[in-house]
């Protein structure tokens, strides 16, 4: 059977994102061209598509491998993340939910798989420790509506026998600095990534070692495939790839490869982070040199401290727009970047000389009822896509779970990806927009003091 399709569209990024700017120029990688013959192709180089590389490494020892990045390693929404992996679920279904204890916990088992899939990587190829450093988060609440959150949160943690601590006001501000937060929830399992560190340290160890038998090419978008029999030709602006099995890690371009059309959402959520504090300004400060709060509402600002090779900054993510398009324009960065300098200023007030330098937005994918697309879309080709806005941990699963199951090893993982719905399909498209917009408006407005 033959099968021939454009891909409709390519990924556009928009503004640098500090992660990434910090690091300084990464070494280029070649762009593909000509004809490439490989065992594996694996397009997309973020969580899910770097993750699928290693793990088929593993595998697939001597199989020749083939990852295509439409733009640079890093530069994408895997470098310009908040970096939190987390373990535990969002909400969990402890007293008081419909009661799926077991499905909580094989959630959090999966993403701790995650976690020390980063961990033993970052060990492997020697990543400089603030790439992957598993230092907790905390769950910080402003008012009593948050306040309320985290004790309902510890309640059900307990349930499941998951290490917490509750913080109080003053230890708050002794760890971060900021008198913001009326209390918060200290949670240990959290690993926080230097989200561009760890994704460029990735594809340097994947490539490394001459006896790697992976290729990876950057600014070299896959804008056609088609099959022939049992062999896929993928082509690039300059390239015309043949290979056996392809792993499809685009997260929402899914859409764009055509599949599962009209059942993904595209979200974008916007950061920005400050220039290098001077010693004189985190004397100021106080507290701990790396630190994350994750907000009680899930809407609110995420705000981080990190200290490595860009110094020591201060990183705030909040709003969040829904883009089919898939694009936003600087407009919009330069508009969230006043939101987020004043959740910066009233957080931390004696840092009133420090200025943002960097602020951009970012891709996500999310699906209606919160399920992966994920699986064998057509004979040979698998999708390790829709992470649902946790793709530091997700798509590290996906990619690893699509390898897997391409390579017909009955995992857990495997199991686990292929136990869920399809992506629930969307309202025709003005309704879905103007819904999702309204949704998302009005939980931002109801988190409040969160951001
Ligand atoms: C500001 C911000 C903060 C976030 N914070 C967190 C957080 O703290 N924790 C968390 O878990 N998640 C967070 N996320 C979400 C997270 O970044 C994503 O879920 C994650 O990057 C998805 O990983 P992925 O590998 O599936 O996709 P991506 O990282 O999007 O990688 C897909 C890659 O495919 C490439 N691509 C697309 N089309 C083509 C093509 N035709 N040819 C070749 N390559 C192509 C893209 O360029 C891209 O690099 C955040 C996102 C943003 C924007």
């Amino acid at each position: 059977m033959t099968l021939k399709r454009q891909i409709t569209k390519l990924p556009r990024d928009t503004a640098v994102a500090g992660w990434n700017a910090v690091l300084g120029p990464a070494p280029s990688r070649p762009e593909a061209e000509g004809d490439i013959k490989a065992d594996w192709l694996v397009i997309g180089g973020g969580f899910a598509g770097l993750s699928a590389a290693k793990r088929l490494c593993e595998l697939r020892g001597g199989d020749r491998i083939v990852l295509l990045e439409a733009g640079r390693i890093g530069e994408g929404p895997a470098g310009r993340n908040s970096g939190f992996m987390i373990d535990l679920p969002h909400e969990l279904s402890g007293d008081g939910y419909a009661g799926n204890i077991e499905g909580d916990r094989l959630q959090i088992s999966l993403n701790r798989h995650a976690q020390n899939f980063a961990r033993s990587c970052a060990a492997e190829y020697e990543m400089p420790a603030e790439a992957v450093s598993p230092i907790g988060r905390i769950n910080g609440a402003v008012n009593a509506r948050g306040e309320a959150h985290n004790n309902a949160y510890a309640a059900q943690l307990e349930t499941l026998g998951e290490p917490h601590t509750k913080l109080s006001a003053a230890e708050m501000t002794e760890m971060t600095g900021t008198g913001t937060y009326r209390s918060g929830l200290s949670l240990p399992g959290a690993v926080m990534l230097q989200p561009a560190l760890y994704v460029r340290e990735m594809a340097a160890g994947l490539t490394g070692r001459e006896t790697m038998p992976i290729s990876i090419y950057e600014a070299s978008p896959a804008t056609a495939f088609s099959r022939q029999g049992d062999t896929w030709k993928v082509t690039t602006p300059k390239a015309s790839i043949t290979a056996g099995k392809v792993v499809m890690a685009v997260n929402g371009h899914a859409e764009s490869f055509g599949f599962f059309r009209r059942r993904l959402m595209h979200v974008f959520t916007y950061a920005s982070m400050t220039a290098a504090l001077s010693g004189d300004q985190q004397a100021r400060l106080g507290g701990l040199p790396a630190w994350g709060i994750t907000p009680a509402d899930p809407m609110g600002s995420t705000v981080r401290r990190h200290t490595g090779i860009g110094g020591s900054r201060i990183v705030i993510r909040n709003r969040w727009t829904f883009d089919p398009s898939m694009e936003v324009d600087e407009a919009r960065i330069a508009r969230f970047r006043r939101d987020h300098d004043r959740a910066f200023r009233r957080r931390f007030p004696m840092l009133a000389d420090v200025d943002l330098e960097f602020s951009w937005g970012g891709r996500l994918c999310l699906s209606r009822n919160s399920v992966p697309a994920f699986g064998e879309v057509e004979p040979g080709m698998f999708s390790a896509c829709c992470q649902n806005g946790l793709g530091t941990a997700k798509g590290t699963l996906a990619g690893i779970g699509a390898v897997e199951l391409a390579t017909r090893s009955n995992s857990p993982i495997v199991q686990d990806l292929l136990s869920y719905d399809e992506p629930a399909k969307l309202p025709p498209a003005p309704i879905a927009r103007l819904g999702a917009t309204l949704v998302l408006r009005w939980r931002e407005w109801r988190a409040g003091a969160e951001i």
